[in-house]
């Protein structure tokens, strides 16, 4: 009998349990292991609550879970309850699906100051990450900036443009919903380093702006590069382009019918964060692109800001004694192997990068790697115990471990907590997930 161990539930972590199935049938039994005591890691808390469709891929992931030989282990934080190197005497392969949970840092002076937030927080929020529930943004400025132009922005532009009415059959939370119904932001600026070309923003995610019920996007059409240039683009980013081109001729006039203005703007790069004890203003300089290196040219704008969310990309956390690629902010690791008996998958591997889809083929490939090491002698001859040997260490650690049985309990108190049209109203604090068990 194999053994794996696997941090981390969302779509890296289930993926790569399917694929350790696939691979070895009944001859395997894994442990996915979570802080929480909820499943689905990026699912839950990181797909926008307005994307539902994208979150029913979970389904998939039930059915690998309700599966004899996988098991999920909640409320579990290895580290703290468990080591990495207990894990290791455990089982045959510890394998981080850990993602990439922390922002990564704008680095520049007043990131400190109020109401400025990287996206994994302000993200985590609106979708009652417990780390995060008790964010509290103050949306009663007029004009917010959001930096980057990931679709991780656009998630965060639309969040804070959509209307109460937008929000049906949405798994926001309530906590979220009553601040955004506090909003009085009247612009919400995107900012970019570079320009429409390098946007990195997909065609379908960026298309949902234009289709707004309160707020109208905008792009200087003298801030595009000539159409025809265009041709040189792959397809998708074409038609990206072609969004922006279409935001860019929506006339004048038409705009006074929109409470709010969601607004493009190209060549910045955040440069100080002006207030005094809280955000009021976006020092920015001016840049341009000179033979595809980006310079900067000298001019500084200064642009009102009362809220700032930077979605410039996120980190994984780095476990004392794992190697860690500082500079990607990832596990350091060829193609999946990071240590013998030490492996990571999706954002822990690859970085921040990608759609849920993406992270399948990185789970198949990372059991081909423990398949080869299998056979190659570098797990060792010797199977480890696995369950059993979890089980009587969560016994004498008084670990108050929750089943997926337990899971079951949580969601369907969740789906019961429900608004009307809502999918579920989610717990934001442990204690009430714990509770929510019985
Ligand atoms: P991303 O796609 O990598 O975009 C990050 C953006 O931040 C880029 O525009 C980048 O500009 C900019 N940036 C990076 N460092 C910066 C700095 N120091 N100053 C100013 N700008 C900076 O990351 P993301 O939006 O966080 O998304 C992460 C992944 O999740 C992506 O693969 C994304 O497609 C995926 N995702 C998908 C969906 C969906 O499919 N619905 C939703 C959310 C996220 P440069 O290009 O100049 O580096």
């Amino acid at each position: 009998m194999r053994h794996l161990a696997i941090i981390g539930s969302g779509p890296a972590g289930y993926y790569t349990a399917e694929a350790a199935q696939k691979q070895w049938g009944d001859d395997v039994r894994v442990d996915i292991f979570d802080r929480l005591p909820v499943p689905y890691g990026l699912i839950r808390t990181g797909v926008a609550p307005d994307h539902q469709s994208i979150k029913g891929v979970s389904q998939r992931y039930e059915k690998t879970a309700l599966s004899e030989n996988v098991r999920f282990v909640g409320n579990v934080t290895v580290g703290q309850d468990i080591s990495v190197e207990e894990l290791q005497e455990l089982y045959d392969a510890v394998i981080f699906a850990t993602g990439a949970p922390n922002d990564r840092p704008l680095d520049i002076p007043g990131e400190e100051l109020a109401n400025v937030f990287g996206s994994a927080a302000f993200v985590g929020w609106y979708n009652g990450h417990p780390n995060f529930a008790t964010l509290d943004p103050d949306l009663t400025g007029r004009n917010a900036i959001i930096v980057g132009m990931g679709n991780v922005a656009l998630d965060v532009a639309r969040i804070l443009s959509k209307t109460q009415a937008e929000f049906a059959g949405s798994d926001i939370v309530v906590h979220a919903l009553e601040v955004l119904q506090t909003s009085k932001l009247e612009k919400i600026t995107i900012l970019g380093r570079r320009g429409p070309h390098q946007i990195a923003m997909t065609p379908k995610e960026l298309g949902e702006l234009g289709l707004l019920e309160n707020a109208c996007p905008r792009v200087d059409a003298d801030d595009l590069p000539e159409e025809g240039e265009d041709a040189m683009l792959e397809p998708g980013q074409r038609k990206s382009v072609g969004h922006l081109r279409s935001f860019a001729a929506i006339p004048e006039g038409s705009r006074a019918d929109y409470g709010k203005e969601v607004a493009f703007q190209f060549f910045g790069v955040p440069e100080r964060i002006v207030g005094n004890g809280k955000v009021e203003a976006l020092e920015v300089a001016e840049t341009e692109l000179r033979d595809g290196k980006l310079v900067a040219t000298g001019k500084v704008e200064t642009i009102p800001c009362d809220l700032l969310v930077s979605c410039i990309g996120y980190r994984t956390s780095p476990i004392p004694g794992v190697p860690f690629d500082q500079r990607a902010g990832r596990f350091a690791n060829d193609e999946g192997r990071i240590l013998p008996g030490l492996y990571c998958v999706g954002w822990a591997r690859r970085g921040p990068s990608g759609t849920i889809g993406t992270n399948r083929p990185d789970g198949f490939s990372t059991i081909d790697k423990i398949e080869q090491d299998y056979d190659s002698g570098v797990l060792g001859s010797i199977r480890k115990e696995g369950r059993p040997g979890f089980d009587r260490l969560a016994e004498a650690r008084n670990l108050d471990v929750v089943t997926f049985r337990d899971w079951k309990k949580i969601e369907e108190a969740e789906e019961k907590a429900a608004r009307e049209g809502a999918p579920r109203e989610k717990f934001v604090r442990v204690e009430e997930m714990i509770r929510a068990r019985g």
